[in-house]
């Protein structure tokens, strides 16, 4: 069994993080495979390395001194060094680095926090190190190659047998280093899986994978224990968010399982995302709730308008030719909606009504604001039925006046528009009736 295990910024972010992933990675000998992102934020208020080096080029842009903000990052290394009493000689190598910092590129300079991080977790983990430059390649345009990658990751798993890899960047044929989008880290933990065909991909973090519910409105939400793809994408979309995007389609496509876990918390199960729930599995009825605040629905009413071709795509190319993007089309046989954030047609939406008017000669056209859009999210809804008329009705009860609904194709999730006030209360409602107090029925189809 392969099992890449990925470690975030927090979990590496001191000699104390250190010694956690030690323990993790020792209590399975499947974990063979070390990613790592530089050093985080230690407490809430600290620095990231990113963000110090980040800063670093800044002064060096702007011709500013930067002796202290260096002595700042190696200060941190140091104190990982002593702690653990490491050998790896990071005094030479940190003065290599500040010489020659100006002649560096600057993605070469951001690129140094995982490149520490990784070479001192490989001397602590008594593994090989191997620098994401020689096998993460890239193209000149920033995307991956990814078969030159393969070759090369498979080529060092069998040559090595285990190794600690940096996350975060890799290098085009010529040594150009590259970086990924930040957070970039997961990304080289699921090529990584992917490339060597791995069994799991374990993404350690500082929390214990995904809640069903936001835990500023909801007590103690329950924590999701399996979630497939599709459903924590809805999900993600709507804020809840743990895991940077980009690093599940390597994975996803191979169907390879991520798992969520909490490297402060190890024994904690975390979350497993994967292609498809497996038969027998959780049949909680809803996997999550989440959503956002703040959109706009513009209400276009107009007779005899579903015999009239091209209307709603006129009306879109509206919204397009402003530049805002749409997030929900309700369509009724005689009017439809267009459900957008606030902030992208906060100094455009008088002028996208009165082009409304003027291309479309709607009957009517009335706006709705300060409305939250809310997912209730669950691959098992769309076998069972009467879900929907329930959670409709337990609004109804608790005297919620829903302003919008619309269903996923696959019907993994209803979103509901509300008021904002109403918004913290509905995802209290629906958390009460469907999870807190869920009586598992059995799956009708
Ligand atoms: N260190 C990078 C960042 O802070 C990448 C990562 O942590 O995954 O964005």
């Amino acid at each position: 069994m392969i099992k890449i295990a990925k470690f975030g910024g927090s979990s590496v972010a001191s000699a104390e993080q250190f010694k956690k992933v030690k323990g993790i990675v020792e209590s399975d000998p499947d974990r063979k495979f070390v990613v790592v992102s530089a050093s985080g934020k230690r407490f809430s208020g600290d620095n990231k390395i990113t963000d110090l080096l980040l800063l670093v080029n800044a002064h060096i842009t702007y011709g500013v001194d930067c002796t202290s903000l260096l002595g700042d990052i190696e200060a941190r290394y140091q104190d990982i060094v002593d702690e653990l009493g490491l050998k790896w000689p990071l005094a030479e190598k940190f003065e290599a680095f500040r010489k020659n910092i100006k002649k560096h590129s600057p993605e070469y300079v951001v690129s140094r926090g995982e490149w520490f991080t990784a070479n001192l977790m490989a001397e602590y983990l008594a593994m090989p190190f191997v620098d994401a430059a020689d096998v993460v390649v890239f193209h000149h345009d920033g995307s991956v190659d990814m078969e030159r990658t393969a070759a090369r990751l498979k080529d060092v798993m069998v040559r090595k047998g285990s190794f600690v890899l940096p996350g975060f960047y890799g290098a085009t044929v010529d040594g150009q280093i590259k970086l990924f989008q930040r957070g970039g880290g997961d990304i080289t933990g699921a090529i990584l899986a992917r490339c060597v065909d791995a069994n799991l991909y374990e993404n350690w973090t500082d929390v214990s994978g995904f809640l069903s519910a936001d835990p500023r409105v909801v007590d103690h939400p329950r924590s999701i224990r399996r979630i497939t793809f599709d459903e924590m994408r809805e999900l993600s979309y709507m804020g809840a968010s743990v895991l940077q995007e980009e690093a599940i389609f390597p994975v996803r496509e191979v169907n390879i399982p991520i798992q969520i876990k909490n490297t402060n918390r190890p024994a904690d199960e975390g979350t497993i995302i994967r292609e498809n729930a497996e038969a027998g599995e959780d049949e909680h009825l809803i996997t999550g709730i989440a959503g956002k605040k703040d959109f706009v629905s513009v209400h276009i009413k107009k007779a005899h308008m579903s015999n009239e071709v091209g209307l709603v795509r006129k009306t879109l190319a509206i919204f397009e030719r402003y530049g805002v993007s749409v997030e929900h089309i309700p369509t009724g046989v005689d009017s439809f909606g267009v459900v957008v954030n606030h902030d992208d047609v906060r100094d455009s939406i008088y002028s996208i009504v009165s082009d409304i008017r003027k291309e479309i000669a709607p009957d009517d056209i009335t706006m709705v604001d300060k409305l939250a859009l809310l997912s209730v999210v669950g691959r098992n809804m769309s076998k069972r039925s009467g879900t929907s008329g329930k959670i409709f009705g337990a609004l109804g009860e608790a005297g919620i006046n829903i302003r919008m609904i619309t269903q996923s194709s696959q019907e993994i999730s209803i979103i509901m528009g509300v008021n904002n006030e109403d918004f913290d209360r509905a995802i209290k409602v629906i958390y009460d009736r469907f999870v807190r107090d869920e009586v598992i029925e059995p799956n009708e189809k």
